[in-house]
């Protein structure tokens, strides 16, 4: 039984079964039209509405300012992995074009050619063209690769590499201080909570903040696994996203909040056969944060029922914390501190995997040691959890051991009895 079960599954994960109720019931007839949610036509009036209440509801939760653009997108985080690459490398070489344009005096960028433009450009690409990644588990870790496969590894400027002060492995966020950014890259590309390792930025790194001296930074996070638990300074970044699968909603659709200064009318994309001048990569146009802002989300067939259930899971949290994000903050914080506390009363029995400094609050990964075969000891823990009801507890395939994720849909008890069973296994 449904009930019976709290899942720990790192995504797709849990969803509120009163949400998946009123989803049933939309999936069917949705509003008494006689239709269900994922026949409607995504041009209809019904899927606009969806569409802009989620969008809403999202910007009322976690407070983003109007300056910003929510996009609704299909692809997943891996497809952001790419998309990130290729708008950000755009709005780097217009930029660079504008300023190129300045320095020559030119004021309208017909008045000169795109091959004396290209010229111009190609030294800046060659020489100055960087993407920084602060490399902090796998998930960050495979979306730099991804712009080393898109634009070339001399492109690509790994700022910092956990492994490199932990044995090879990820589990600590280096010192901001050893850091080594690019002056003016076409990103800054971190990931806030590392799924796979438990790794999580106790908050928005200080010396990514605008010092009003450089241009602005700009600054890309992959919140997949940690997005609606914790309040985040919006303005800080220049683009967030997330996929829906863990806090958000179900599999299918991908959030992009996006600063409104990097989009038309501010920056223009540079064309096709500039970036075909330049050597570099031109994206496809469903990735194109352009084409998907001007279309409100709906360039082509979105999934409106994922958008829906998104929605349903905001409307509840909106109901259930009256201090929005604040709120659910608070109990993901209580959450995990049970998990970790019973974990950390037992230290010969589990090890947690990552540094204190750095644990997250979302995916808690542990190694059982209780007997000398740790394989052993661990599928022995998890034959008992599944016991009593506890599920989804194996770690990613990549790392092995455990993994709680406490997401947003763990409720107080699910953890209480998590952290029950951890005391117990223990001791027994
Ligand atoms: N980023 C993070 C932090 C993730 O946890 C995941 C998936 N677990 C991804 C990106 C990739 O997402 P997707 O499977 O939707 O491509």
């Amino acid at each position: 039984q449904r009930e019976e079960i709290t899942y720990f599954g790192a995504g797709p994960a849990l969803l509120p079964t009163p949400v998946l109720q009123t989803a049933a019931q939309a999936l069917v007839n949705y509003n008494g039209t006689g239709l269900g949610l994922a026949e409607h036509s995504h041009r209809s009036k019904i899927a606009e509405d969806v569409l802009n209440t989620a969008k809403a509801d999202l910007a009322t939760y976690l407070d983003i300012p109007d300056d910003y653009e929510v996009l609704f997108m299909q692809g997943g985080g891996s497809g952001e992995f790419s998309a990130t690459v290729y708008n950000m490398v755009g709005i780097w070489v217009e930029k660079r074009k504008q300023k190129i344009l300045k320095e020559l005096g030119i004021t309208n960028g017909k008045d000169i050619s795109e091959d004396v433009i290209a010229t111009e450009l190609r030294k800046a690409v060659e020489e100055e063209l960087k993407i920084d990644y602060l490399v902090t588990g796998s998930w960050s870790l495979k979306a730099s690769q991804e712009a080393a496969r898109l634009l070339g590894p001399e492109h690509v400027n790994i700022a910092t590499d956990a492994r490199k002060i932990n044995d090879g492995k990820f589990g600590k966020i280096p010192e901001e201080k050893s850091w080594n950014l690019s002056r003016n890259p076409a990103m800054v590309y971190y990931c806030d909570n590392e799924t796979v390792d438990g790794v999580e930025f106790p908050g928005f790194p200080e010396v990514l903040k605008s010092n009003g001296q450089d241009e602005e930074p700009i600054v890309v996070a992959d919140m997949s696994s940690n997005i609606l638990s914790r309040r985040i300074p919006v303005k800080n970044f220049s683009l967030i996203f997330f996929g829906a699968q863990k806090n958000l909603g179900c599999t299918g659709v991908t959030v992009v909040i996006i600063k409104k200064s990097l989009l038309p009318p501010t920056v223009a994309t540079p064309s096709p056969s500039l970036m075909r001048k330049l050597g570099l990569p031109i994206g496809p146009i469903v990735l194109s944060y352009e084409t998907i802002a001007k279309n409100n989300s709906l360039y082509n067939t979105l999934s409106i029922f994922d958008v829906y259930i998104a929605g349903q899971v905001l409307k509840s949290l909106l109901k259930t914390f009256s201090d929005k994000v604040d709120g659910q903050q608070a109990i993901a914080e209580k959450k995990a501190n049970l998990i970790y506390a019973a974990l950390d009363a037992h230290s010969n029995v589990y090890k947690v995997v990552s540094d204190k400094s750095a644990r997250s609050r979302m995916n808690i990964c542990f190694r059982v040691t209780k007997s000398q075969d740790t394989n052993e000891s661990e599928k022995q823990f998890i034959a008992g959890a599944e016991k009593i009801g506890l599920t989804g507890l194996k770690g990613h395939r990549s790392v092995g051991g455990i993994r709680a994720s406490n997401y947003n849909s763990i409720s107080l008890e699910g953890a209480e009895k998590l952290a029950a069973f951890i005391n117990s296994f223990a001791e027994t």
